[in-house]
């Protein structure tokens, strides 16, 4: 029985532009099932070797021209289609790879198809009527789909008892008007030349039956296509950049290149080979739960596993790749590769060598890291904060901040080395921006004094900091944390001469303030601002506002201490006032403490008092 479906509005967008397609490599059709075909193939061995119900078999991939019939046959015999997955699977689009395709063609135009896998679609470039006859072996019977690319298709129960999947595109006429030669696809030599060029590397046999011989003894004979030798076993020199590419996009589904190559071979005690690549943005659930890391594993070139995350740590999880080891047994199951001592060895190795080519391309082309560090800038520094900072030796030289004197990003090594030999630590402060930490009251003597303040501006960052604590014995320091220690020795004098001067005044202002802060001082870290508040050492404001923003949080509060600066005017009217009159001090405490709230960008605690206070100050000065 027959059933007619509608194919998904996503779907129907896609295929519309494949149907309509003006793109001039249509060829790239053929890659796309090829690679669907091997990707199918993958699927079953793997499979085979865990669940016994599925058998394996001489895996092949088959092509097959018709002249009369106007067909091509591409088929394989791989783990082939449930009902369900024919749905599934070709009647929307499941793949994110596609999704981004579409997304990015709403902007750009048709020409960017062919950096894309746009996957099964593309039959319809080539095609008025496409067939899928198929067979899983999680089902009974087999099945037939069947669609002409508009909006529906149709399945069909079919008779078929081999496991696999054969598509059958019925080509388009040609078009001589538009010089679309369809019926080249028919032809031994194009379909040769076409495996050559895009699927050569594909490790199992892509066969065509060929005749042979001369006129009057021909005889039909098969012919491998590809050299099945793939890409990572060739040799560094051999490869082309454009195919190391369109490899990594095409088996990672990327549709841009990879930020960064790295190809490496081991050998010795433990032989492997590893094909690693660094996207060059993150994927789009990268910062969520749902990504997943890992690295394929292979076993002398047949397909082992999708994504082992064993050869790969959390902090490195942007990895994408594959390893190769011919030390692995082939039919070694999921639980036992988790205790195996090999990729255990293997991944320890990987994990040097990522570092040490990021390392180096930090010195050596620090425009491309830059790059790499802005798109995974907040996984580094997660690592360094997880599992209170078993890998922080590992990642701290990879680490960077922008500061208060330069756009540039700086390590933290290259800050200890330009920073005077008299400074005892590393500053820094955090903020929204770059310009709501200039504009810090706590920034004014930093800048009276030339000092360069390392930048915090992501919510990680001062996790990160607590767990690294200090860096080659050096110490990080707040600048809106703890005391200002970093005023010189006259300076702090000259501060406990008027700390015990104004005593009184302080005292008072601290006892209206009682509930609010810990402590009410004069400091010498401001300089243009009449008020600061700084908070004890541990958590800092910054903290207190990421933690309180995160759900089923308690009460957690930064220790708050205001400081005013003694030479600021606004301290010596307060002080005038209190001489006048003490009971005013009330109003200006609590002005004073809510401005430094506000400044902090954190929120008035009582906005009512806050704006009672301020309408009588402004009343007040009028008289
Ligand atoms: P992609 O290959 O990028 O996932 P496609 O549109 O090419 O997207 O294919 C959609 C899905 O259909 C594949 O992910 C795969 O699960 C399935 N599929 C495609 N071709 C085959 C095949 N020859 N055998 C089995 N499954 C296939």
């Amino acid at each position: 029985m027959s059933k007619t479906k509608k194919f998904k509005t996503e779907s129907q967008k896609l295929l519309h532009l494949m149907t309509h397609s003006i793109y001039t490599q249509k060829e790239i059709f053929l890659r796309e099932l090829i690679s669907n075909s091997s990707d199918a193939i993958d699927k079953r061995h793997y499979v085979s070797l865990t669940d016994e119900k599925v058998d394996s078999d001489t895996y092949e991939i088959w092509i097959e021209p018709n002249k009369e019939e106007r067909t091509l046959t591409i088929s394989d015999n791989g783990i082939g289609f449930t009902e369900e997955e024919l749905i599934e699977n070709l009647g929307t689009i499941a793949q994110s790879g596609s999704k981004q395709f579409l997304e990015k063609l709403e902007k750009e135009e048709v020409d960017i198809i062919g950096q894309f896998g746009v996957g099964f679609y593309s039959a319809f470039m080539v095609s008025d009527k496409v067939e899928v006859y198929t067979k899983s072996p999680y089902s009974k019977t087999g099945y037939k789909w069947s669609s002409n690319g508009e909006s529906s298709y149709v399945i069909d129960e079919f008779d078929k008892n081999d496991v696999g999947t054969k598509i059958v595109l019925y080509l388009h006429e040609d078009d001589k008007e538009n010089e679309e030669d369809y019926s080249t696809y028919l032809e031994t030599y194009t379909i040769r030349s076409l495996v050559k060029k895009y699927s050569d590397y594909v490790r199992y046999p892509i066969n065509i039956m060929v005749e042979n011989g001369d006129d009057k003894e021909s005889k039909l004979e098969k012919e491998t296509l590809n050299q099945m030798i793939p890409i990572w076993k060739r040799q560094k020199s051999d490869i082309k950049d454009e195919e190391m590419n369109d490899f990594y996009k095409h088996q990672f589904g990327d549709y841009e290149e990879p930020l960064k190559v790295i190809h490496t071979k081991v050998e010795g005690l433990l032989t492997y080979t590893a094909l690693l690549f660094i996207p060059k943005k993150p994927a789009y659930d990268f910062y969520s739960e749902k990504y997943e890391k890992g690295l394929q594993l292979y076993s002398k070139g047949v397909f082992i596993q999708d994504k082992n995350k064993d050869l790969i740590p959390d902090h490195f999880k942007f990895i994408k790749g594959l390893v190769d080891s011919a030390d692995l047994s082939l039919n070694i199951s999921r639980e036992l590769l988790q205790q195996n001592r090999q990729v255990k060895m293997i991944a320890s190795h990987l994990e040097k060598k990522i570092k040490s080519e990021l390392e180096n391309m930090l010195k050596n082309e620090r425009e491309k890291y830059v790059e790499f560090y802005e798109a995974y800038k907040n996984n580094l520094k997660y690592g360094v904060y997880d599992q209170f900072g078993i890998h922080k030796e590992t990642l701290k030289d990879l680490i960077m901040f922008k500061t208060s004197q330069s756009d540039d990003y700086i390590t933290f090594k290259e800050y200890i080395d330009r920073k005077p030999e008299s400074q005892k630590a590393i500053y820094y402060a955090t903020g929204k921006s770059k310009q709501s930490i200039l504009n810090l009251p706590q920034m004014d003597v930093m800048k009276e004094n030339g000092s360069e303040v390392l930048l915090f501006t992501d919510e990680i960052d001062e996790f990160m900091i607590q767990i690294l604590n200090n860096y080659d014995e050096i110490p990080f320091k707040s600048i809106q944390q703890g005391e200002a220690d970093f005023v010189d020795d006259t300076k702090k004098e000259d501060l406990k001469t008027k700390e015990k001067e104004f005593k009184d005044v302080l005292k008072a202002i601290k006892k209206t303030l009682k509930d609010k802060v810990k402590d009410v001082k004069l400091t010498a870290r401001l300089k243009d601002s009449p008020v600061c508040l700084v908070s004890g050492e541990g958590l800092s404001l910054e903290m207190e506002k990421i933690l309180k923003s995160m759900p089923n949080q308690q009460e957690i509060k930064a220790e708050r201490i205001l400081e005013i600066n003694p030479d600021h005017d606004l301290f010596k009217a307060i002080q005038s006032v209190y001489e006048k009159d003490s009971s005013k001090i009330d109003e200006y405490a609590s002005l004073l403490y809510h401005q430094a709230l506000l400044i902090e960008g954190l929120p008035i605690e009582d906005p009512t008092e806050f704006s009672n206070n301020l309408v009588k100050l402004m009343i007040d000065s009028s008289k």
